[in-house]
Order: structure tokens, then sequence, then C-alpha cells
């Protein structure tokens, strides 16, 4: 099952330099292709370009993140030391490639929020298009020919026999975040970047496969009138993108109603109808299940994750999270906290005998490597934390972290986990009824907190007739 541009069902969003680990070796087989988010590419462009052509070797996309510009300005600056207040050397790089209207809106002495007017010189947004297109295109090439690292990265290439770095599959034009209140403003922005993007690849006879990035609220999704209007928005685009790239709001699928998830399935269904391929940015069971058999089956041609809170994403962005290890529970198909992770594996029977966690709970390379004796006890391996104390706007603060290696055994197991979601030899028939076997003997000691979805998930998998 593929797209154009899109190798296969399974993508992950490549977050930080940490994840490298996570896409390559063992894992290297368990996933079809790397997005990858364009300030990443201009963190560490030599490392990237190393990253993608010679180690991990597989097809990629950029995200160009025009969207960062559309939020307050806090999360694009530095908050280190020396720099603290400046606009980050990563973003700074992106703000100068893509030039105007964002360079004008984002300039260092005062920067603010780009505006849907700031895009309505034709000329002027034709240009951006079709540089915000280049940088795709070429940053990671240049660091080949001319970055700084030049000799480094083709050091790397020749010692792998790579000849030159493989170019990313697809093109994602210009977008920016649709909520009710200014959707007509920034429709017609999107449309027009869409179709100046479509220009740009023409006019460089660049065949690549364009993608139209969506960022919708969740109002926008549930609102009939408004889904519609940008179903048909995109469906009369002269541009005619042949890739959707989704992204709907903090969309957790373990909290929506049947209905919600009704909406979700026709916007996708909307899209598709002309034949092309959807892709949700972040996806949970409920969508990878729906697009290999379910109601979504070759209309939802990928699902992507990243490696952490991976199945759903707030759009404006939220700084002082603190992280916190989760672990995916796969009979649940949700990360848990350690707490209520125990209790659900309690109630599994999983902490009687490693046989029992095995069967009941995870047997993939991860568990196998921890669970070993005793796995009440050998549990806390994916649980631990540990207290650090730092400086924070100049007051001592300590807080609760999960220790290296629990973040790592959790992040493996939930690769792997994953991994057998999108895989595993299964049927519609099957999946609903065991959702539906989970659902009874777990409501009662789990609560409908955590089960609830199971109730709701074969309903809206199996579509409304
Ligand atoms: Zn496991």
């Amino acid at each position: 099952m593929s797209a154009p541009g899109i190798a296969g069902l399974h993508l992950v969003r490549f977050g930080t330099a940490a994840d490298q680990g996570y896409f390559l070796d063992a894992f290297a087989g368990t996933y079809d292709q790397i997005v990858v988010n364009a300030n990443m590419i201009a963190h560490m462009p030599a490392a990237m370009a190393g990253f993608l052509a010679v180690r991990a070797k597989k097809p990629f996309f950029i995200d160009p993140q025009t969207i960062a510009f559309q939020h307050e300005v806090d999360h694009l600056l530095s908050t280190s030391k020396k720099s603290a207040g400046e606009i980050k050397r990563s973003w700074k790089r992106i703000i100068q490639c893509y030039g105007n209207p964002i360079a004008q809106a984002l300039n260092p002495e005062s920067p603010r929020p780009i505006l849907p007017d700031d895009f309505k010189d034709d000329k002027e947004c034709r240009a951006f298009c079709g540089r915000v297109t280049d940088f795709q295109n070429d940053e990671l090439s240049n660091e080949f020919k001319t970055g700084e690292d030049a000799a480094y990265v083709q050091f790397l290439a020749q010692e792998a026999g790579v000849k030159e770095l493989v170019p990313p599959s697809l093109i994602v034009a210009p977008y920016f975040f649709l909520n009710a209140s200014f959707f007509d403003q920034w429709l017609d922005v999107n449309l027009r970047c869409l179709e100046f993007t479509r220009a740009a690849l023409q006019k460089q006879g660049n065949k690549k496969p364009l993608a139209a990035q969506l960022v919708i609220s969740q109002e926008v999704l549930l609102t009939d009138k408004l889904r519609e209007k940008l179903i048909a928005a995109y469906r009369n685009s002269k541009a005619k993108p042949d890739v959707f790239l989704l992204w709907i709001d903090s969309f957790t699928e373990q909290e929506l109603s049947v209905g919600e998830l009704a909406s979700y399935v026709a916007l996708v269904e909307g899209l598709a109808s002309d034949g092309r391929a959807v892709v949700n940015l972040y996806g949970g069971f409920f969508s990878v299940a729906a697009a290999r058999f379910g109601v979504l089956k070759k209309k939802l041609m990928g699902v992507c994750h990243g490696l952490e809170y991976g199945e759903s994403k707030p759009v404006v962005p939220i700084s002082g999270g603190v992280p916190v290890a989760k672990y995916y529970v796969p009979a649940i198909h949700a990360r848990l906290s350690s707490r209520v992770a125990a209790r659900v594996i309690r109630q599994l029977g999983g902490f009687k005998t490693v046989e029992a966690f095995r069967q009941r709970v995870c047997d993939c390379a991860a568990c196998r490597s921890v669970i070993k004796k005793d796995p009440l006890k050998e549990f806390s391996e994916f649980t631990e934390t540990k207290i650090s104390t730092f400086w924070r706007s100049g007051k001592r603060v300590s807080m609760e972290f999960p220790t290296a290696r629990t973040s790592d055994n959790c992040t493996q197991h939930y690769m792997w986990r994953r991994y057998r979601e999108y895989t595993e030899a299964t049927t519609l028939k099957e999946v609903c009824k065991s959702l539906r076997d989970g659902f009874d003997r777990l409501k009662t000691p789990v609560g409908l907190e955590f089960v609830g979805h199971f109730a709701i998930w074969p309903e809206a998998l199996q579509g409304a007739d």
C-alpha cells in the first residue's frame, strides 16, 4: 500500500538528536518513512544529512513548519543564558531562508506573529513559496557540496557507498493553522500558497509530489459547514495536491466519541474522494486499524507518530512541560502513567509470572530483556524516576524526571509495539472482538476513562453502514 511520495503506512517523526537510535539497526525495518521538522535540519544540517542519507537510508520528507510563525513568538526564542530572548539560531536560519513576509514580521528587534494580510501581495507570496520549496529540496544536499562540514558528510557517504543525498520524497506547501475564527482568511492564504508552490515545482521541472498540510482545530473538524467548505476548497483547487497531511489539534483518539470519530472519517473520505492520499500526522491505533482494514482502507495511506507524546499534539506549542515516562500498555493501545499502567497490568494478571507478563502484557525485545525473573520488581525499569535540581528564572527548583534507562526502555518497547500494530496479521472482525472483550473485562477494575474507547472504536471502525 503506497501513494505518491508516501512509502508505506508507517511514518515516524524525528523529534530530537537523541531519537536517532530508534530509527536505526534493529528498528530500521520497523517503519516506512521519516518526517523531519525544518528546525532540526536548520539546527544540525550536517548531522541530519549524514543521518538521512547515510545511516537511515529511508524515504523522508521535511515539514517546513511555516505554522510556527503564526503563534506568539515566545516559543522561537532562546532560553540559554548567553542569548536569552533572542530568536534561536535554527529559527533564524529558517527565517533567513524563507525571507519575506516572514523575515519582515520576525525581525530581530521586534518580532511579531504573522497575519493573513502579510501574504496579500501575490508576487511576494509566490517568491516566498519558491524559497520554502528550495529549502526542502536543497538545504540537505547543500551539506554535501558547500556546507561547513561538507568534507565530513562526503566522508560518511563514501564510507557507506552512498553517491548522493536522497532527496525528500515530496514537497510540502507553506501552510497555516485553521481555526473557526479566521477560517476564510487563512484558508485563502493556504490555497494560494499551494498554487504558487505547484507553479514553482512546474517551473523547476520538479516532478516531486506536492503535499497540502491541513492543520485544523477540532471545531473546524466537528462543524459540518466548515469541514465541508474545507474539503470543497481543496477539491476545487487548481493546484491539485497529490497528498494531504492532516494534523487535528490535540486529537486524542482514546478520548473521542463515535460522533467525533465519524467527523474525522468524513474528513478523510472527503479529501480522498478524488483518489488522493491522506496521511494523519498524529495518529494512534484507531487510525492504523481504520487504514488497514476499517472504514478508511485505501483512503488513509499513512499514519505518523513521534517517539514521545506522539499520537496527538497540540497546535500551539506549550513550554515548560516536564517529561514523563509512560508505558504503552498494548492491551489498552495507550500510553499510561506508571501508576495506572501497573494497575492495568495487575488486573490482567501480568505480574504473576514472567510467562504471564509475556502472554498478557508484552513479549517484545525490550520487555524480554527487562522482565526476566520477577515482573513486579523488574517493571520498575519502565517507571523509575530521579530528582533533578536546577535553576529556573533565578530560583532553585527540584523536579522528578524519568531516568535515562526508563525513557530508553519505554521508547524501545513503544517502537516495537507500534510496529506490531501496523503489521500483525489480524482482521477487522478480530480487532473489534478483542476490543469488546477487553472492555467487558477491564471496565470495572480500570474504569471508563482508560477503556471507554474500546466500546466506541468498533462502531467507528466499521462505519455507519
Ligand atoms: Zn514490550
